[in-house]
């Protein structure tokens, strides 16, 4: 951030790596740009490869090249990139997450069309990006003649890191006016995994006491009232694997993974994507959406500072989808990648 911020202020761009990933990452990607041009966002892209297009460049999927660019630049919009079967390549997602420490995934949930099974969404999940089960340290116990006979897993919570992702979630709550904010653990049980967590962030949360409310939430009854009744919760903030089925849940409350928009944050840098992948099944036909990579891009601009383009961003595509009436096939239109995007370009060059 400070170094795009720094840049900005040098040169009125700011230098953001760009991957146009695989399938119909090049064909979404296009779509953005097209969109952030008419919108005038003063990045200045340095494209990088990533995925299949690096293994055919050089055997990685991610390349030196493009990380040296992320870590130059931190800042990063990137393409699905299909992960390949096979050959020991470990997922190009983990080894990002890892590298920059991106300890924060951001996973908003907004009704984009009306007339789904839920009406007027409008969730932020929180999701901590490094530890927990995730950490993989795994192994298998043999016992007589199976060697695979116990599958073993030891899950790492910090309470560092804990504080660092609750703090977060607070200040991004503060950041968009929000109003509260849950914790979401099972300290019930997992009373040291998860226990630590909601210590601290029990802790955190008492350095916002009449700015922001907080509660709490056991991760199952959650799941349960996020069904049940999604608009009680506002910010919900929680470890990494039930992070990772709870983000996918309130995806499913705004009509599944094709307009999820998601973020990784660090310190140092931060990379947007579409949380869907390179849907090979569709790729070079010209009929992807764009909008989980656009909303992504929301999201960058808010992260850059640029509030009042990531607004005019989300009041366009709302005008397109749901005035225009122009969709992809995706969301039962006819449209075009491309019709898409040149519609949200006329809606923001014509200022709505
Ligand atoms: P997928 O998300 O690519 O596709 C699932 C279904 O959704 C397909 O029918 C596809 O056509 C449809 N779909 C996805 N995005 C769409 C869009 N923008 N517009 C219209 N329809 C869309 O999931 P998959 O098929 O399981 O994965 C394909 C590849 O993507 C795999 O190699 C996987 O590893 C990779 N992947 C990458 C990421 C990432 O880079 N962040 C995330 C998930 C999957």
């Amino acid at each position: 951030m400070t170094t795009a911020l720094t840049a900005l202020h040098d040169s009125n761009k700011i230098p953001a790596t760009l991957i146009p990933g695989d399938g119909i990452g090049p064909e979404i990607m296009d779509a953005v740009r097209l969109v952030l041009d008419a919108l005038g966002a003063p990045f200045a892209w340095d494209v990088q490869q990533g995925g299949m297009a690096g293994i055919a460049a050089g055997g990685d999927p991610l390349p030196q090249a493009t990380l040296d660019s992320i870590r130059r630049n931190g800042l990063a919009l990137k393409g699905p990139l299909t992960t390949p079967v096979g050959g020991g390549y470990r997922s190009v997602n983990v080894r990002l997450r890892e590298e920059f420490q991106l300890f924060a995934n951001l996973r908003p949930a907004h009704t984009l069309v009306p007339g789904g099974r839920f009406e007027n969404i409008d969730l932020v999940l929180v999701r901590e990006n490094l530890e927990g089960l995730y950490v993989a340290f795994e192994h298998y116990i043999p016992f007589g003649d199976d060697p695979k006979a116990v599958g073993f897993s030891t899950g790492v919570n910090t309470r560092a890191g804990s504080e660092r992702i609750v703090r977060y979630a607070f200040e991004h709550a503060v950041k968009l006016g929000r109003r509260k904010v849950t914790l979401v653990h099972k300290a019930n049980v997992l009373k040291a995994l998860t226990g630590v967590f909601l210590e601290a962030g029990r802790t955190v949360a008492v350095e916002y006491q009449g700015r922001i409310e907080c509660d709490e939430r056991i991760v199952d009854a959650c799941a349960m009232q996020l069904v049940l009744n999604p608009w009680q919760f506002d910010v919900i903030v929680t470890t990494n694997l039930f992070g990772d089925i709870l983000s996918d849940l309130i995806a499913g409350l705004v009509g599944g993974l094709g307009a999820a928009p998601g973020a990784n944050i660090g310190e140092n840098a931060a990379i947007f994507e579409a949380v869907h992948g390179s849907a090979p099944d569709i790729a070079g036909k010209g009929i992807a959406n764009p909008t989980a990579l656009l909303l992504a891009a929301g999201l960058m601009l808010d992260h850059a500072g640029l509030t009042d383009h990531a607004r005019g961003l989300r009041k366009a595509i709302d005008a397109v989808l749901n005035q225009d009436k122009v969709r992809t096939g995706d969301l039962g239109g006819t449209a075009s990648t491309t019709d898409y995007a040149r519609a949200i370009v006329q809606r923001v060059t014509s200022g709505l």
